[in-house]
């Protein structure tokens, strides 16, 4: 495959990057745009019950109250014009950072060859990106903030996204469902594109503390206001929460003691989080991960997992760390297998022949007699601990 060819292969892998910004800089259109309707709304017909008040009016207060409309008018423009400005500046950035992107993945489409320094560069850069998505996904801020900035890379990385689900989540961790709710307002076209049921889940949730701490009363109120209303979506949901009410949180009845369940918490922090990357597309897997297992799979065969197969060289070999990451990877399409001297690692052909010791294993040729050199011409079978001396090996044939 030519260098251009793999290029747009790995542009075509980035597409959350630019996505990122572009949504990001929607949602804040939109959210600017209903804040202007609103206000718009509100000063409109404000103005209207004034002018409809000044006619009725005798002559001595017109002028006062006219003043009084213009003083209002004047406050709420103020406050829209600020409102505006702020949202401005947002989408600004959120441009700004949509062109640095764009300029990122044309950079690597102008990059000559594989073997140039440009691309020695993006993927430096790349590398950088990666491991700062990483942290931001583990939650390590200041490392992540610290690692962008030494790299130059802030505009590169979500770190101001990231930071906002990692205090949607801690808060979720703390029981209180509010910012997750705020959240789900904010974003509320794109969770309905994708049909969640975050929100209403979060509002049960909010009512099963309510009847967890008996306070029937606002339980009922609750009940009413937020739920019933979703019933003729989440039927079945709403009866079983009504019926809540008849029970204690110490109820055996296992339908409404999973409703008391203090894991359903931790099914809301998975639920947010899944669908912040799917509204943001982001993916649900680190970069990093992803990248790691692309090229564990390259490496994958079926020895890696046999104890008296494994290669010295081999990661996934090594089952501590990328053998479990590689578990439920494929194995590598190999045309043709290859000799691996289990002492050395390296291949055996015919520069290195494959030599048979009498009791039947095979290894290098270059590790024998290495290990001849070393020990006045005995071998020990590494397998079976069984000595021979050098004279004893011969040479085997793979058929
Ligand atoms: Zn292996």
């Amino acid at each position: 495959m030519s260098d251009s060819k793999k290029f747009e292969g790995l542009v075509g892998l980035e597409q959350a990057l630019v996505k990122v910004p572009l949504e990001q800089f929607k949602r804040a259109f939109k959210v600017s745009q209903k804040h202007v309707e609103k206000e718009w709304a509100v000063l409109a017909s404000s103005a209207a019950d004034h002018l409809a008040k000044i006619e009725k009016a005798d002559a001595s207060t017109v002028r006062d109250d006219a003043l009084k409309l213009i003083d209002g008018l004047s406050a709420r423009f103020g406050a829209l014009k600020k409102k505006l400005q702020e949202s401005k500046e947002e989408e600004a950035l959120y441009i700004k950072r949509s062109r640095i992107r764009l300029q990122h993945l044309d950079d690597l489409l102008n990059v000559p060859s594989q073997d140039s320094p440009a691309f020695t560069r993006w993927s430096k850069t790349q590398l950088d990106r990666v491991l700062v998505d990483y942290m931001l996904r583990e939650g390590c801020f200041e490392t992540a903030k610290g690692m962008a900035a030494e790299a130059g890379i802030q505009d590169l990385v979500d770190i101001e996204l990231f930071s906002q689900s990692k205090m949607i989540e801690d808060a979720l961790k703390r029981r209180s469902c509010a910012e997750c709710l705020q959240w789900c307002k904010e974003n509320s076209s794109g969770l309905k594109k994708i049909k969640s049921n975050l929100e209403f889940n979060l509002r049960l949730q909010e009512y099963v503390e309510l009847v967890r701490s008996q306070n029937l009363t606002a339980a009922i109120t609750y009940l009413k206001k937020h739920l019933t209303p979703c019933a003729d979506v989440h039927l079945k949901e709403v009866q079983v929460a009504a019926a809540l009410l008849a029970f204690e949180p110490s109820t055996l009845c296992v339908r409404y003691k999973s409703l008391f369940d203090p894991s359903r918490w931790d099914q809301l922090v998975t639920q947010f989080r899944a669908n912040n990357c799917t509204i943001n597309n982001l993916t649900t897997q680190p970069m990093l991960i992803t990248s790691l297992q692309a090229g564990m799979a390259a490496l994958k065969t079926p020895m890696c997992y046999q104890p008296d197969a494994q290669n010295v060289h081999c990661p996934i070999c090594d089952g501590k760390v990328y053998g479990i990451l590689a578990e439920k990877l494929p194995n590598a399409h190999h045309v043709n297998s290859c000799l691996v001297c289990r002492i050395t690692g390296d291949i055996m052909n015919e520069d290195n022949l494959p030599m048979a010791l009498p009791n039947g294993y095979v290894y290098s040729q270059k590790a024998l007699e290495d290990m001849a050199a070393r020990n006045d011409g005995i071998l020990t079978c590494p397998r079976t601990g069984t000595q021979f001396h050098v004279s004893q090996m011969r040479k085997a044939f793979a058929i």
